[in-house]
């Protein structure tokens, strides 16, 4: 478990950027960070490992308080927390078993990671999670000849490999297309609960949230300003959490359909209407995408 107490990160010489943080995350559990961008959410994952050092406040983990933890606790610490970045966090000049092993640098000794001399124990497991992850024909290929969705497989790996048991994970779809991105949301999900740990995930799209985690915590300005079951968001809670927006339709759909139905109407924007009526208006493909995507959420869930 891990307990985050009125956790507060003031920058130097910039804004207040957390303030009376209050967060309860279970054993097992996988949330997502929404909120809009400045809102804190890469503040508070840092915090977690202190790649941010936190003004104040307590982060309980196995029992220490990470934010009192000296230099060699804190290493010893990390090892347990796995942090995984924007898919471009990799080393690029290396391949992706390097990339993978470098998360033991910390395990092995100096002169043995110099000479890349890992332990065959380490090779097996690095070469295991590459299968899982789906690479194992890409072990030897340099990082930077990988898609980004492999990129974003090997970063997975590696904090898995290095024996997290949580792992932050910070916009991990951010230049992914669709359907890259729910491939990558389900695998996380998948091996989070194979391997029964905890994530933390940093998230700007919402469906994507709503889809793939257990429990949705919105931060503004700073602050927890919700904190409730991952289920599909009210206009209410967006508006809140975001701010005010038209979150039905855009101005260009409106306009289209508006000209659609009747050019000369005065009948108000489609947002307004019954929310059944706008689904018995869509077209079958549209419905077939809904249904599809709940489908596979709900084999990911179960
Ligand atoms: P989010 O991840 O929600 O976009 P951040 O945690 O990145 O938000 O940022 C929260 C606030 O802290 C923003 O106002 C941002 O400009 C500021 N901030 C983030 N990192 C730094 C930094 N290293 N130095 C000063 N201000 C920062």
């Amino acid at each position: 478990m891990l307990e985050i107490k009125d956790l507060h990160k003031k920058y130097d010489n910039g804004p207040v950027a957390l303030q009376d943080v209050n967060l309860t995350v279970k054993s097992g559990e996988i949330i997502s960070l929404i909120g809009p961008s400045g809102a804190g959410k890469s503040t508070l994952i840092r915090c977690v490992n202190r790649l941010v050092e936190p003004t104040k406040g307590e982060i309980l983990f196995k029992g220490k308080d990470i934010t009192k933890l000296n230099n060699t606790e804190l290493r010893q610490m990390r090892k347990k927390i796995g942090m995984i970045f924007q898919e471009h966090a990799l080393l690029d000049r290396l391949t992706v078993m390097e990339n993978l092993l470098s998360s033991r640098l910390g395990y092995v000794g100096f002169w043995k990671s110099f000479r890349r001399n890992f332990p065959e124990k380490d090779i097996k497991e690095a070469l295991r999670l590459l299968d899982r992850v789906g690479l194992s024909d890409y072990v030897n290929t340099r990082a930077d000849q990988l898609s980004g969705g492999q990129r974003q497989r090997v970063g997975i790996a590696r904090a898995l490999l290095q024996g997290a048991d949580i792992l932050l994970i910070d916009e991990p779809t951010a230049s992914l297309d669709p359907k890259t991105s729910r491939e990558i949301m389900r695998l996380i999900v998948e091996l989070v609960k194979e391997r029964d740990i905890t994530a933390i995930i940093n998230i700007h799209e919402v469906n994507l949230a709503e889809m793939y985690t257990q429990r949705i915590v919105g931060l503004r300005e700073g602050e927890i300003i919700y904190d409730e079951k991952a289920v599909k968001l009210s206009n209410e809670s967006l508006t809140l959490i975001y701010g005010d927006e038209d979150w039905e339709v855009s101005t260009m759909e409106n306009e289209n359909s508006q000209q659609q139905e009747d050019p000369k109407s005065n009948e108000a924007p489609r947002s307004n209407e019954d929310p059944e009526k706008r689904v018995e208006s869509m077209s079958d493909q549209e419905k077939a995408n809904i249904e599809g995507e709940r489908h596979r959420d709900q084999e990911v869930k179960s």
